[in-house]
Order: structure tokens, then sequence, then C-alpha cells
């Protein structure tokens, strides 16, 4: 996903190397990829509008430090903005001072309201330790009521029956009054979506607000609607006072501009993004990440995080010293780096957070059956004597042989190691002329 966008602020970056400072005349061309790349990206026009003209303004004049290049600048701004549009830091849900909370959902039919309140049940209740109380206003569908109750089963909180002949703000009084007389903390409303935004809909949901007076109204949102997310945000946003969003199914290819357009068009920050079917896949959300989803640079901080978590950090440093120093990748350090990357969960998942030009290198490498793929690399580098680690122009068929029967793998596998070793050679070379280290420091300056 999201390839054109990560070509484009390649391009960005190219033609504004060689510049010392940003200017209004040259990072002219430069914002227009960038808005190019927004709208690609699903980003609503009056939001990118927004950003462009914030990121003009903190970029000129803003100063290319250290080594960075000034597309890597510029890049850094616009994350910044990004970020900062998406409103900075993560917030969580509102508690009543009096119980109990009430939360009432809405959105649109499919939109994932019924899972998404299974989630906050539990979290709210293994996290929290509160006592959640859910109740079902969807009386168009018995089977949604249904669904509910497998749900809270699932989440482990008490679910209370609703029928179809009821009407839907006496089921939420009602459940208001159960949760009080049971003590409850928090009392979750699912409500009736509609495949469409129509009138009804939005009369009704918003007497049930009047109803049961919730301190969050939270609006569920399909994160793979594209811009038709953002005409339907608007409307529940005027039917309703929002308090907050959750953004659904971002853990499919999602661009992610929606994100972004909700918040411009609600003004209330999204809290919670829903990354799977089953009630764990819940999680805060966080804007800089966000960011850094839109401008497809990976998951720079969760790497960072899974870094700090798996590198011996002697290692890390040793490692840096030798890139720096200009001595080449040999076939220790590649093992080394086998033995990180296993540590930090594995080779796929660590590529998967790098920027897409990484990623792309590392579908090259070795996937799946890690460990015992992990493990047969250590065997064979093992069999190698110490020189032919520094030297691998020494492995011709005899040595390779002999290799092969010590590890006792086939000779192939050595072969195969060998070109792998190459590849990750050449991507460590491009790390090294300032790739993700300097990425990074792009985020943070
Ligand atoms: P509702 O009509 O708004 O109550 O939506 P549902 O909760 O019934 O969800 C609609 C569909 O989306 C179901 O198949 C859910 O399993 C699925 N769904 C909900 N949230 C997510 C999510 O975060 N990721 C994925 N992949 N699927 C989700």
């Amino acid at each position: 996903m999201l390839d054109n966008l990560t070509q484009r602020l390649a391009r960005v970056m190219k033609t504004l190397r060689g510049e010392a400072r940003l200017t209004e005349a040259n990072i002219g061309e430069a914002l227009r990829e960038v808005r190019l790349a927004l709208l690609e990206a699903d980003v609503a026009l009056p939001a990118i509008k927004d950003l462009i003209a914030a990121v003009r303004e903190k970029a000129i004049g803003e100063e290319v430090i250290g080594s960075l290049s000034p597309g890597q600048a510029l890049i850094g701004v616009v994350h910044r903005e990004l970020t900062k549009l998406m409103g900075d830091a993560h917030s969580g849900l509102n508690m009543a001072t009096q119980p109990p909370a009430v939360m009432l959902m809405a959105g649109l039919q499919g939109a994932g309201k019924t899972t998404t309140v299974g989630k906050l049940a539990k979290m709210l209740r293994e996290t929290q330790k509160k006592k959640v109380l859910v109740v079902s206003c969807d009386v168009y569908r018995p089977a949604a009521i249904e669904q509910l109750k497998t749900v809270a089963a699932q989440a482990g909180v008490e679910f209370l029956p609703s029928t179809s002949s009821e009407k839907p703000v006496d089921i939420a009084r009602n459940a208001l009054d159960w949760a009080k007389r049971h003590f409850h903390d928090v009392l979750l409303v699912d409500t009736a979506g509609r495949l469409a935004i129509d009138e009804a809909m939005m009369k009704e949901i918003a007497e049930l607000h009047a109803a049961v007076k919730p301190i969050e109204t939270l609006f569920v949102v399909d994160a793979m609607l594209g811009q038709d997310a953002i005409n339907t945000a608007k409307a529940f946003s005027e039917a309703l006072p929002l308090t907050g969003i959750i953004l659904t199914k971002l853990d499919g290819d999602a661009r992610g501009g929606a994100a972004l357009s909700v918040r411009h068009v609600t003004g209330r920050p999204i809290k919670y993004a829903g990354v799977g079917e089953k009630l764990t896949g819940l999680e805060a959300f966080h804007p800089e990440r966000m960011a850094s989803r839109i401008l497809g640079m990976g998951d720079v901080l969760s790497l960072i995080e899974d870094a700090k978590k798996g590198i011996d950090e002697q290692q890390a440093v040793d490692f840096a010293k030798k890139l720096k120093s200009g001595r080449g990748f040999d076939l220790n350090d590649f093992k080394g780096q086998i033995s990180q990357m296993r540590k930090m969960g594995g080779l796929s998942s660590m590529m998967e957070k790098l920027p897409a030009q990484f990623s792309q290198a590392a579908g090259q490498l070795p996937a799946g059956g890690e460990e015992k793929a992990v493990a047969r690399i250590e065997g064979i580098i093992n069999s190698m004597t110490p020189a032919e680690r520094v030297n691998p122009e020494l492995l011709k068929a005899a040595r390779k042989r002999r290799i092969a029967l010590g590890a006792g793998v086939q000779v192939q596998e050595v072969n195969r190691l060998l070109k792998q070793f190459e590849q990750t050679q050449k991507m460590m070379k491009q790390f090294s002329k300032g790739g993700i280290g300097q990425l990074m420091r792009g985020l943070k300056g």
C-alpha cells in the first residue's frame, strides 16, 4: 500500500538535494508532490489545504541541520504537522464522576459498532477493572441483538436482553436504570446503523443521546471507506455532539487518509483503532504513528520500541561504529544481525515496519519458518573459518563442500545463504549512506 506516496516523497527528496535551507522557492514543487500524495492517500481537500499551509509556514527558514537532506527536513515538518492535525497525543475514554459512564456508539451498518462494543467492554473489564453492562438498541435486526449477546459473553461482561418489539429509547432508559441499580461502572449502548445516512436513523440516535446523556458519544467508522468516510462523519457530527472517533479495520490496507479527514471534519480525537475481527484487535490510536503510515514510512516508532526490547546495546553500538568506519559488512555481522532480528520478533515482523524501500529489499530475505531457518544459517556460518567469515570471496567450491558437510546441509543451502548475505550487504550499504538513521533523525528534527 501507499507505494505511490513513498515514491513521490522520494522524488521530493531528490528535488531538494543540495539545498542548504528550505525557502519559498525551493519547496514549491516539493509541496505540490506532498499535496498530490495526500490526495492519493484519501485525505480530504480542506484538510490538505490546512496541512500544506501549516507546513509551508513552518518549513520556510528551517535550516537543514547536520547530515539531513533538505527533503528529509521537509518530510520531518510534514510528519510533525500531520501528527498535530490528528491530535498529537492519544486521548482515552472519559469516565463519569457518578457511575455509570454511558457510552453511545454511532455509525453506519457494518462500520464495526457491535464488534467495537465487545472490544471496549473487554478492555474496560480487563485493564481498568470496570464492571460493564452492554445493551443493543438495534430493534430492526434481531440478529444484531444476538450478535451483541455473543460478543458480550466473549468479553466476559453482562448483556441486558432487548427485543424488536421495544422502542430504542425505552431500551436505553431501562438499561441505564439497570446499570444504576446494579452498580455498573460503564454502560455501552449499541445502536442501529443503516447502509447509508438517513433522516430516521439520525433522529433516532439523537433521541437516544438525549435520553441517556452519554459521557462518550463515539462515532465508529470504517477506515476502508476512504472519501465516503468524510460525508458520513459530517452527517453524524452535525446530528450528535460526538466526543470521539473509533477507526475500524485499520488492519486492512486502508490508506489512512480517512483518519486525518475524519478528525479534521469532526474536530474530535480518534481514540481507538480497530485492528482485527477478534476482541483483542483494539489499539490506542497514536497520531504520530498514523502520520508515519500516511507518509508510507512504516511504523518507525514501534520499530524503535522493538529494537530497544531486543538489541544488545553494545552489539548495536559496535555495529554502528563499524558501518561508520566504512569497514565492510561481513558474515560475522550477518550472523549478529540475524540473531538480533530473532530477538526482535522475527525478520518479517521487523521488515514490515520499515519504510517501503527497505521492505521491498527484505522481500528477498528468507521468510517463514524463521526459527529453523535462522538456526541453519547460524550453523552454516559457524562452520566457516574466521578468515572465510571476513572474506567470503574465499568461498570456492571445495570450501563450500566442507562447510556444508560441517553444518549438515546441502551445498545449495550454503549458496543460498551467500546470496542472501550479498543482498543484505547491499542493503546495509544503503543504510550506512544515511538510510534509516537519518530518516529517524528527520522525524524527530
Ligand atoms: P456494525 O454493523 O456496525 O455493528 O458492525 P459489526 O460489528 O457487525 O462489524 C461488521 C464486520 O466488520 C464484521 O464482520 C466484523 O468482524 C468486521 N470488523 C469490525 N471491526 C473490525 C476490524 O477492526 N478489523 C477487521 N478486519 N474487521 C472488523
